[in-house]
């Protein structure tokens, strides 16, 4: 753009004949892309309540709306001596208003920033966005009004349609000049956004078409259909980049729209899994409670009460009542994320008590059960009750696993082993159907399930847990059939 004036400066004076279309066209385009960025401008002044973002934006409005009269005036284009009554000199006083809205603009933008971070607007920003756009529109009105009413009152720059004065181009272009080095210069030192960076490269451009005027000395020759070529230039440029801008933010709006709706999902799912897990774990008990208490309410009604096997099943409705209060307990300590009732306990002993519990279930399905519990094996510290829940659920899991298979033995094989420095290892497989491959990676998903009635939170649950206590559990394809899973934990200090 600034070496424009130079490359040109052989060829400038050879007349190339008047292209009637090509002055409207131009005015058309600058026209569009001076009213998206007065739209953009506005929207941002009301978003940001900006006094210096409506200065400008009512420059690039008043300047859109002077490339109406500007293009009607102009000779040759609609009519031989242009519309609206125009004189030889009023698409010049335009172009000269049209040369002076933007740098003025600036320079009101620049200083009403300072005011803006100084004291913030009071007003409503829409009555003053409305007040700046009727102001840039009456502004643009009457000049149009002087430069055809009036056009005898102003100063006289062409002789006849094409020749210039001189001497009349030279000084008032020499005012333009001064108007915009002095925008460019407080942009320039007051320069804090991509904006202002877009601006200051319109600018050089504006600069550079006053070098180009004040060597043009008619209509219609290289060097004025270059001067329109580098004024379409410094105009769209800040077009562009104010919509590229609008896009970047779009874009990272809607990206963050997205985060927070997928946070918000996420809390929802938490809160059903909450209420799922309560339902699962509680579940077991409850039903325990109801079918103990209804034996012994059946005991006790009988002709002859069995008061002894009665007492017997309210016990049990108790010792039910107290599993499921531990288990809520438990449960609370999980998703609430308390630091977990830790105690001092040895896993294997753990192991073989969960495996106990779930006697009738091992015996109903002819499962065989297989431990090789390492005897040197450290305690561990961590939540008793929790820990069993995971060692219930991986017995249960595989226990369901073990029931779809048919024609080969069913077993399981509990492992405990030390695991380097400070580490306790238990591996748990099963002959059971297995998991695919495929499935292997969402098994510990909450809500993953292959089962018709799970509920797909064991899994999930059991990892939650064994991380809470900084551990692993993971699964793996066992040789011939079935699954391994193993869990590592941390043993007592
Ligand atoms: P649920 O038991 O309610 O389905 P889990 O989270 O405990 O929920 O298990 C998720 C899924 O992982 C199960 O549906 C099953 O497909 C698979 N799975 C878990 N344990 C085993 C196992 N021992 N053998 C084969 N598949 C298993």
């Amino acid at each position: 753009m600034v070496a424009a004036p130079l490359l040109i400066s052989p060829v400038r004076d050879v007349r190339v004949g008047a292209i009637g279309a090509f002055v409207p066209t131009v005015d058309a385009v600058i026209l569009v892309g001076d009213l998206i960025v007065a739209l953009l401008l506005f929207a941002q002044a009301s978003v940001f309540r900006s006094r210096a973002l409506s200065a400008l934006a009512s420059g690039y409005l008043c300047a859109a709306l002077l490339r109406i009269p500007h293009a009607l005036t102009f000779p040759g284009a609609f009519a031989a001596d242009g519309l609206l009554g125009a004189g030889i000199n009023s698409t010049a006083s335009i172009s000269l208003a049209l040369r002076m809205a933007l740098p003025l603009a600036i320079i009101l933008y620049v200083w009403l920033r300072k005011k803006d971070s100084e004291s913030p607007p009071e007003t409503e920003p829409h009555a003053r966005i409305a007040a700046w756009v009727f102001s840039a529109t009456a502004l643009a009105a009457c000049i149009t009004l002087l430069a055809t009413i009036g056009h005898d009152l102003l100063p006289t720059f062409f002789a006849d349609r094409s020749a210039l004065i001189y001497s009349n181009t030279v000084w008032y272009q020499g005012v333009t000049f001064g108007i915009s080095l002095v925008a460019a210069l407080m942009l320039f030192r007051a320069r804090q956004s991509l904006l202002d960076l877009w601006l200051l490269v319109a600018m050089a451009g504006w600069l550079c078409q006053s070098v180009m005027i004040v060597t043009l000395h008619e209509r219609f020759t290289i060097g004025f259909y270059c001067l329109f070529g580098l004024l379409l230039i410094s105009h769209l440029i800040v077009t562009f980049a104010l919509l590229a801008e609008s896009i970047r933010l779009y874009s990272r709006l809607a990206t963050a729209t997205a985060a927070r709706n997928r946070e918000r999902d996420a809390r929802m799912m938490s809160m059903e899994a909450v209420t799922a897990a309560i339902s699962h774990e509680v579940g077991q008990p409850l039903t325990g409670i109801i079918l103990n208490a209804k034996s012994g309410l059946d005991l006790l009604e009988r002709r002859r009460p069995e008061v002894a096997k009665a007492v017997e099943s309210l016990r049990a409705t108790i010792d039910a009542g107290h599993q499921a209060v531990a288990i809520m307990k438990s449960i609370r300590g999980v998703f609430a994320k308390d630091p977990a009732a830790a105690t001092v306990f040895c896993l294997n002993d753990l192991v073989r008590e969960t495996a106990c519990s779930l006697n009738p279930e091992l015996a109903g399905q002819r499962v065989s059960l297989e431990m090789d519990l390492d005897a040197t094996l450290a305690p561990i510290e961590a939540d008793r009750i929790q820990i069993q829940r995971v060692i219930f659920n991986l017995l249960t899991n595989a226990i369901e696993s073990l029931a779809a298979t048919s024609g080969r033995e069913r077993r399981i094989e509990i492992r405990s082993a030390p695991l380097g420095h400070r580490l306790v290892l238990l591996e748990m497989s099963d002959t059971g159907v297995g998991i695919a491959s495929s499935e292997m990676p969402q098994i510990f998903e909450t809500f993953f399930t292959t089962k018709d009635t799970g509920t797909g939170l064991g899994l999930s649950l059991c990892r939650t847990i064994v991380e809470e206590h900084g551990g692993r559990l993971w699964a793996s394809p066992r040789e011939e059939h079935g699954a391994t899973f193993h869990m590592e934990l941390r043993s007592a200090a």
